[in-house]
């Protein structure tokens, strides 16, 4: 999401500079691969890694492992976009990439280079081709065009066939430790590093989901979702009345922030009242009070059963959302 940020300036960032140094040693080893799957958890800028990989192949003159930034080729790609970068990906957010999309690819991969050096291709994510979409791929993975490279960014590599996985050199990205990712968030938001703990783990520790929840108002939406599970619990209003406000908001990531207030709320229940290591401190209160109350078998079966919701929203099975939402909050009523 907030990898768009850096679009036109594609940045790797700090905690990825390792794997960019193995990548810029390969290629002037002239080792690089025609594959590489860019892989690991949301939010730690994959996209950003991808887009500078393919602005460094594509420059004419790459200077200390980067785009130069001033020649033909770092120009079109900072402008209306480089002729021999192509991206592949859903139609829409959360859709499937389909088989014709590849198939448009074909054309792409096997031409002459525009420019008259690389292809690039970032396929983002690369799980969400559907079986005949990663099918058609194959083959070009088994045969790519001369000076052709493959950029699949993948969140969820499990996802992937494995077929297509072995034909891919990895490149396994982390999230940085906590103090990299906290010093680096409070720079870019200029807060002090308390509140930037505090945004990092309600954001799973992805920074860039802490900076777009900054950056986007996603905390006015989980206030909001906070305020809606508090007035369940205090019979101010009922669960399908709050289901009602929420469910054309992000289902992804309202269903994420109730699993973990829940496994707060579990860590509480198990006797561990160190309020320091909870996810969402913010509401400690009110995770205090339900954790007192709770039956913990009750409480291992919710998480479950938003478990089982959060898949049916991740591989896109296309619940019917109030519904889904509305069964939820009444298992959240059910904690009381
Ligand atoms: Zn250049």
């Amino acid at each position: 999401m907030s990898d768009e940020l850096w679009q036109d300036h594609p940045v790797v960032l700090p905690w990825l500079k390792e794997r960019w140094q193995y990548l810029c040693d390969l290629k002037r080893q002239g080792r690089l691969p025609h594959a590489l799957m860019i892989n690991g958890p949301k939010g730690i800028g994959k996209a950003c890694f991808a887009l500078a990989t393919a602005n460094y192949l594509l420059c004419k003159s790459p200077k200390d492992d980067a785009a130069c930034g001033h020649c033909r080729s770092c120009e079109l790609a900072q402008s209306s976009g480089h002729p021999d970068l192509y991206h592949l990906q859903p139609d829409e957010p959360g859709k499937p990439i389909k088989v014709d999309q590849v198939r448009e690819l074909t054309e792409f991969i096997y031409s002459t280079a525009q420019q008259g050096g690389y292809r690039v291709v970032i396929i983002d994510p690369a799980e969400s081709m559907n079986v005949n979409a990663a099918n058609a791929l194959l083959k070009m993975l088994e045969e790519p065009g001369k000076d052709t490279v493959l950029l699949l960014i993948t969140h969820r590599s499990g996802q992937v066939m494995p077929t297509i996985k072995s034909r891919c050199q990895r490149v396994d990205c982390v999230a940085p430790d906590g103090e990299m990712a906290t010093q680096w968030l409070a720079t870019q938001l200029t807060m002090d590093s308390q509140d930037a703990e505090q945004l990092l783990r309600i954001a799973h520790n992805s920074p860039l989901q802490a900076l777009a929840y900054k950056q986007q108002d996603y905390l006015g939406l989980r206030s909001k979702v906070l305020a809606g599970l508090a007035d369940i619990l205090k019979n101010r209003r009922s669960a399908l009345d709050v289901a009602q406000t929420l469910h054309k908001e992000d289902l992804d990531l309202i269903l994420g922030w109730l699993y973990g207030l829940v496994n707060d709320i579990a860590r509480l229940a198990a006797g561990q009242e160190d309020t320091e290591l909870l996810r969402h401190k913010d509401v400690q209160n009110m995770l205090l009070a339900v954790s007192r109350r709770a039956d913990p078998q009750r409480l291992f079966a919710f998480a479950d059963e938003i478990h089982e919701a959060r898949k049916l929203v991740m591989f896109r099975l296309n619940p019917n959302k109030q519904l889904l939402l509305e069964k939820l909050l009444h298992g959240w009523q059910g904690l009381r």
